[in-house]
C-alpha cells in the first residue's frame, strides 16, 4: 500500500470515533485526498484539512492536503479530524462569521484533546 491510502485510512479511522462523540453518527463522511497543493488553498491560506458540510443531507466531504498531512503525527491528525467535524456541528448554526467559527472550533478542539489526553 502506498503512503496516501495509508494516510487516508488512518484519517478515516478517527472519523467514526469523533462523529459518535459529537452526535454526527448519522452523517456520511467522504475523504477526498488533494494531491496538488494548489487545490489546498482557501483564501490564500494552505490548509491541512478542510470540509464542506451539507448538514441538510447529513453529509460532508473532508478534503485532505496529502502533502501537509504526511508531516503530521497521529495526535495532530486526530485534532485535524476533530476540527473538521466541529465545523460540521457548527454548520447547522449557519454562522456567517467565518473568523468566529474558526475561533470557536479551535477552542473546542483544545478542550476535547486535553480531555482525551488526560491533561
Ligand atoms: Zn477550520
Amino acid at each position: 500500500m502506498s503512503k496516501t491510502p495509508k494516510l487516508i485510512k488512518k484519517i478515516a479511522g478517527f472519523i467514526p470515533v469523533w462523529a459518535d462523540v459529537l452526535g454526527l453518527a448519522e452523517w456520511k463522511f467522504i475523504c477526498v485526498p488533494q494531491k496538488e497543493r494548489i487545490n489546498c488553498m482557501n483564501e490564500g491560506i494552505e490548509y491541512d484539512m478542510a470540509c464542506s458540510p451539507a448538514w441538510r443531507y447529513l453529509e460532508a466531504r473532508i478534503f485532505v492536503n496529502v502533502y501537509q498531512c504526511k508531516l503530521l503525527n497521529d495526535d495532530e491528525l486526530e485534532a485535524c479530524v476533530l476540527h473538521e467535524l466541529l465545523h460540521c456541528v457548527l454548520s447547522e448554526t449557519e454562522m456567517c462569521d467565518v473568523k468566529s467559527e474558526e475561533h470557536v472550533v479551535s477552542l473546542l478542539v483544545n478542550a476535547f484533546m486535553r480531555r482525551v489526553n488526560g491533561g
